[in-house]
């Protein structure tokens, strides 16, 4: 089906109720792999970070990582879930070459984590609830690289390479319920949960759950029902969507898709599907297994999880507030209005500034300077602001010398250009560069004279009452300064000189 074949997604919404489910994998931040010692680190040569466990070798036994079950309860009393007092992990059996052992050691009906929900607040402040089925621990696969095609894909591939460095880091797997009732908004919910969801993991410090790495990736379920109808429809699965956009394009395409094939009288086959993108549509994946498909059973080679009540509540006890509440609380002390907030979230903002403030600045001034010339710089460099080489403290310094008036804004942007090149901090880029603001009358006098003097007619206009014409030469001044002269300064300067009244 293409793009134009669908029905519009406002008539597709007329007829018909979304339900969706989504599955978010997040891949945990530990330091090393959930049943064997080896290291998690990315960037190693391929291969070079396996053991007998993780390749599956005959003989070889898994050991359970301590911290990856700690992680998954924290995900899970964030998540308000309960916790299982006793719960094995599962074989789920099926072949494929980047995953060595021919079982990806999962957890089935005994999940360590289960019934909880997510409350996410949407653009305009609603806040919806998304209940949680449940929240498991696996294992990640290899990662096969299809060579000698023009897709990538391994149809047209000459040969194919693996490499297992990624099979076995621990992953878990965080399930909804069937999300109904949100109507046309189901896209917006979608993207809403899962950005909510990667502010608490990362407010957890259990991952840095970052899509564009794979570190976090979400298969969209969706089916339509007819309105009125408590039936749900047969859903299709997108999988793998690893962006917060193509969350929401995704489950947008799949409901005009949905609704194209139904109201033409079609059905929806139950499937595995792909995201494109480039234009956002989804495309026919394999037919989907059903669950019996895959030969579960309990994993004979791991002793049962059993969770000890008192280093649950100890866990709980550790919790930090959660990002929605927290969001709120700093939106409140900062004064900002929800749409820039958002902006700010958007931008992954929010600890930055909130560590500026917490370092001396006034939070407008954190948000100006963030939010502006380094939000640019990060821009232009593709980075993220977390990834520039600038400290809140020392932006907080740079607002400090602002509002001490030793910088104006045009000085500051200086300081923070030679700050982000390695100069140093804040104080030695202001000294090294000489960028003080000059308020010193004697070194401010001679300019002053030599923009009177190369602008008579616009001294005159001034002398004549039109003090607004000002402007023309306390910018002349700033030029042969370069910008480091105190503005408020030359203004009453050259209207001294002039004999007039400021
Ligand atoms: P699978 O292993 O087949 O992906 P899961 O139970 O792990 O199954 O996940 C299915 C997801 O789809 C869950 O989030 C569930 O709530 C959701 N879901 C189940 N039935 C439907 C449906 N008819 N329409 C939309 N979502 C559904
Ligand atoms: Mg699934
Ligand atoms: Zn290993």
């Amino acid at each position: 089906m293409t793009v134009t074949d669908l029905v519009s997604y406002e008539d597709a919404l007329a007829s018909y109720d979304p339900v969706m489910g989504l599955e978010v994998h997040v891949e945990l931040g530990t330091k090393t792999k959930m049943f064997c010692g080896c290291s998690t680190e990315l960037g190693a040569q391929p291969n070079a970070q396996t053991c007998p466990t993780c390749l599956g070798l005959p003989g070889s036994l898994p050991v359970v990582n301590a911290t990856g079950v700690e992680s998954a309860v924290k995900i899970g009393l964030a998540l308000h879930c309960e916790i299982a007092e006793w719960c094995r992990f599962a074989r789920k059996n099926y072949f494929y070459p980047d995953m060595p052992k021919n079982f990806q050691t999962s957890q089935y009906d005994e999940p360590i984590a289960f019934d909880g929900y997510l409350d996410v607040q949407l653009e305009d402040g609603e806040v919806f609830r998304v209940e949680i089925e449940r929240a498991h621990m696996e294992e990640d696969t290899g990662k096969s690289t299809h060579v000698g095609g023009a897709t990538g894909r391994i149809h047209g591939a000459s040969h194919s390479l693996l490499d297992y460095n990624r099979a076995g880091i621990p992953l878990i797997e965080i399930v909804t319920k069937p999300i109904t009732g949100a109507g046309e908004r189901a896209p917006e919910v979608a993207k809403a949960y899962v950005a909510e969801l990667r502010e608490l993991i990362r407010a957890l410090g259990v991952s840095e759950a970052r899509m564009e790495m794979g570190q976090m990736r979400c298969d969209v379920n969706l089916s339509l029902m007819p309105k009125g109808s408590e039936r749900f429809g047969t859903r299709s699965e997108t999988k793998n969507v690893n962006s917060l956009r193509s969350v929401e394009r995704a489950a947008r395409f799949e409901i005009q898709r949905h609704a194209a094939v139904l109201s033409s009288g079609g059905s929806i086959v139950q499937e595995t599907r792909h995201f494109h993108e480039d234009d956002g549509s989804t495309t026919s994946g394999r037919v989907k297994e059903e669950a019996e498909d895959y030969r579960y059973f309990p994993e004979p080679d791991l002793v049962p999880v059993a969770p000890p009540r008192a280093w649950v509540e100890e866990l709980r006890a550790t919790l930090p507030e959660l990002p929605r509440l927290r969001r709120n609380r700093l939106r409140e002390e900062w004064g900002v209005p929800a749409l820039e907030m958002q902006a700010i979230l958007n931008a992954g903002a929010v600890d930055l500034i909130a560590a500026t403030v917490e370092a001396g600045a006034r939070p407008a001034a954190a948000r100006k300077w963030w939010m502006g010339e380094l939000a640019r710089s990060a821009n232009e460099s593709g980075r993220s602001l977390d990834e520039l080489d600038i400290t809140p403290a020392q932006v907080a310094r740079i607002a400090e010398l602002v509002a001490a008036g030793e910088l104006n804004d045009k000085l500051a942007r200086q300081v923070i250009v030679g700050v982000l090149a390695g100069e140093g901090d804040p104080d030695t880029v202001v000294e090294k560069r000489g960028l003080k603001v000059v308020s010193d009358d004697g070194a401010l006098g001679a300019a002053v004279d030599e923009a009177i003097a190369g602008n008579a007619a616009v001294a005159d206009k001034i002398r004549g009452g039109k003090v607004a014409a000002v402007g023309a030469l306390v910018g002349a001044v700033m030029k042969t300064t370069r910008g480091q002269a105190d503005a408020a300064r030359v203004k009453e300067l050259i209207l001294q000189r002039l004999g007039v009244e400021g």
